[in-house]
């Protein structure tokens, strides 16, 4: 759909990223200027640059990042001249009406053509997508946008009231998304333009439960099953890091533990020293030599004749893997929305028992944002011919 060259061309449609919230689509035209509060920059300047470069403006003050275009990225970037569909619906309803490389899809309106993006690049060159747009001006802007995206053996744009005189093609279609006001309007057109040799999908695309109920209404009367509507809700988790302040008594339980450690690393070194000494010793003298014997005595030698210190060894963990109080947190737990709530990943165990902690917390927004619509889907079986009836005894008497 758009350049896969590595370097960016003069005439190539490109997205800048200021912020997050501040995405721009950009035609880079050598002799102007683009300007914005994170700086000066001239379009020759970006000619030739690798795509996804992150550029200094002229003053050396702020930057920006040229990315090569993506449905995704156009969808946060293009002029709005309608409402649009944004990525959680737009997936969510690629993935619902089995939209897949190859697939026929009917959408309408067109809108802003956010929809339309996602779906060409999805069906690619294999399939096709027909968009209807009633309002001139918007139909107009829509062709002109696929046309110099590339798109235009992939899309089929037509300037109709699809409510009043349907679509253009019959029988053809593996999914329709109708994204209108009045969507029940044109459910029957949809059923005729859907193919009839294999199972199709519907969705509507409403955001009130009204139109919701009208639309159900007229998938039933029009045969379509399995008719089940969703609402995408998108829950924003602030996810940071944190340091954690290890409690005095596990600190202090890990000090110990090094320095047992260290003894028992000690106790190991005269052992094994005294060992060798002394198994030569008895080897000259013809007696049979216990390592174990040998390394108790030279521990107890050592430790002022006490017992031996218990190691990891024994009991077959490192001393490193005692359990820290981020380890201890449950990761999928929720407190309140106030303190940080739920650890995303364990730390590694810190190279030091007293070094700084930092583990990963998400803390869950309290409010759920993102309601666009109500998607309403449903199928339609594929059309099975009624049976020939059976000819009856008479008739077939009758029969030449
Ligand atoms: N899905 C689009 C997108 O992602 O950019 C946005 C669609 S916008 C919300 C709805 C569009 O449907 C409008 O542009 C409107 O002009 C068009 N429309 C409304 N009724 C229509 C009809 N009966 N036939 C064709 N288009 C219609």
């Amino acid at each position: 759909m758009w350049s896969t060259a590595r370097e960016i061309a003069a005439g190539d449609l490109v997205i800048i990223w200021l912020t997050r919230d501040l995405v721009q689509p950009l035609i880079i035209t050598p002799g102007k200027d683009f300007n914005s509060k994170f700086g000066h920059y001239r379009h020759a300047d970006l000619v030739g640059i690798p795509y996804g470069s992150k550029v200094a403006s002229r003053t050396g003050k702020g930057f920006i990042h040229v990315l090569r275009p993506t449905p995704e990225l156009w969808t946060m970037a293009l002029p709005h001249r309608t409402q649009i569909l944004y990525l959680a619906d737009i997936a969510f309803i690629t993935s619902h009406l089995n939209i897949k490389r190859g697939s026929r899809v009917i959408e309408a309106g067109t809108g802003s053509g956010s929809f339309s993006h996602s779906v060409a690049r999805t069906v690619g060159s294999i399939g096709h997508l027909w968009s209807y747009e009633f309002h001139e001006v918007r139909a107009s802007k829509a062709r002109e946008e696929f046309a110099r995206h590339g798109m235009n053996d992939i899309v089929t744009l037509t300037h109709r009231n699809v409510c009043k005189d349907g679509f253009t093609v019959t029988d053809a279609v593996d999914a329709v998304f109708l994204d209108l006001p009045a969507p029940w309007e044109a459910v029957e057109h949809a059923k005729v333009a859907l193919r009839k040799d294999r199972t199709t999908r519907i969705c509507c695309f409403s955001p009130c439960m009204e139109q919701v109920m009208r639309t159900v209404n007229a998938l039933n009367d029009a045969g379509f099953t399995e008719i089940t509507m969703y609402e995408t809700l998108l829950r924003p988790i602030d996810v940071s890091h944190v340091p954690v302040l290890q409690p005095v008594g596990e600190i202090s339980e890990k000090l110990k533990q090094a320095e047992r450690k260290r003894e028992d690393k000690r106790l190991k070194q005269i052992a094994a020293g005294r060992q060798s000494t002394s198994k030569r010793k008895r080897e000259d003298e013809g007696t049979p030599v216990k390592d174990q014997t040998i390394m108790e005595e030279a521990a107890e030698e050592a430790a002022g004749g006490s017992k031996r210190i218990k190691t990891d060894d024994e009991d077959g963990a490192p001393l490193d893997a005692v359990p820290t109080p981020a380890m201890d947190l449950d990761p999928h737990e929720e407190s309140d929305a106030a303190l940080p709530t739920t650890v995303a990943s364990p730390p590694a165990p810190s190279p030091s028992p007293i070094a700084p902690k930092k583990i990963s917390v998400s803390k869950v927004m309290p409010e759920v944002r993102g309601h666009t619509s109500y998607l309403t889907f449903a199928s339609l079986q594929p059309f099975e011919p009624p049976a020939e009836p059976a000819p009856s005894a008479a008739a077939a008497m009758l029969a030449p």
